[in-house]
């Protein structure tokens, strides 16, 4: 079976504490070898330091999500600054907009965004994305900033937008959403999308697949998300296994 690396697993999450070992048992058994920890606000960076310092084939990205907003403060940047020259971390992340979730103000948004742009700038290193409802202006910050890499995760956008980030030397975070038949725009660019910008995630422990609706995602999972992209590219498992891997460590190192 060959590896896979999960580009996107909140696996310091609470929902993980009564059985974290047997997930992380079940995914290595899985040949999920690898996973990046994206940190949603500054409480969870203690946390995910302590947990990927102690398993090996875990990466932590440090950042402020925007769906957390109201728990992040201004002084939380400079204190991102510290942490990303002191640890190296894999990526700064995950941060982004989001304009879906209703009672996250616009404009606060932005001022975290933009400042964590600078910083992954900054530090040469790369993002973990959100863009919900917002690929559009991410990809307009992107472009004003420049010499930036990394990853929209959860990719729902159009193809038009994906090529757009390709020119910008973004992947594309594919996970649980692709397994529904019923996403069809979504199916369409993993099947045409070229493989070099291709990353794998679960999300977990949201975002399960048809086969799980409604259960707490795990990155065991990761396979079928696996499966279900070498079917839509008819390409062999391992094949997609391999791209996605080598996709991931040249990112993230
Ligand atoms: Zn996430």
């Amino acid at each position: 079976m060959s590896p896979i690396y999960d580009s996107h697993c909140h696996l310091d999450a609470a929902e993980f504490d009564p059985d974290r070992d047997e997930v992380l048992v079940r995914a290595r058994a899985a040949g999920v070898a690898r996973q990046l920890v994206p940190a949603v606000d500054r409480a969870s960076w203690d946390r995910i330091r302590a947990l990927c310092s102690s398993e090996p084939g875990l990466r932590p990205a440090y950042g402020l999500h925007p769906m957390f907003l109201d728990r992040h403060q201004p002084g939380h940047l400079d204190e991102l600054a510290d942490w990303l020259e002191r640890e190296r971390p894999a990526a700064v992340g995950e941060c982004g907009l989001d304009f879906h979730v209703e009672g996250l103000d616009p404009e606060a948004q932005r001022r975290f965004f933009q400042r964590q742009l600078e910083l992954a700038r900054e530090f040469d290193l790369p993002l973990v994305l959100h863009a919900r409802r917002a690929v559009e202006e991410v990809i307009v910050s992107l472009r004003r900033i420049g010499g930036l890499r990394g990853v929209v995760h959860s990719w729902s956008g159009s193809e038009e937008q994906a090529r757009q980030l390709f020119e910008l030397g973004f992947c594309l975070g594919i996970g649980g959403p692709v397994t529904y038949e019923r996403a069809r725009r979504l199916r369409r660019t993993v099947a045409n999308m070229p493989p070099d910008f291709l990353l794998l995630e679960t999300d977990a422990p949201d975002q399960p697949g048809a086969d799980s609706r409604g259960e707490r995602n795990e990155p065991a999972r990761l396979r079928r998300v696996l499966e279900v992209v070498a079917e839509l590219r008819g390409q062999p498992e391992a094949a997609i296994a391999e791209a996605t891997t080598a996709n991931a460590l040249r990112l993230f190192g």
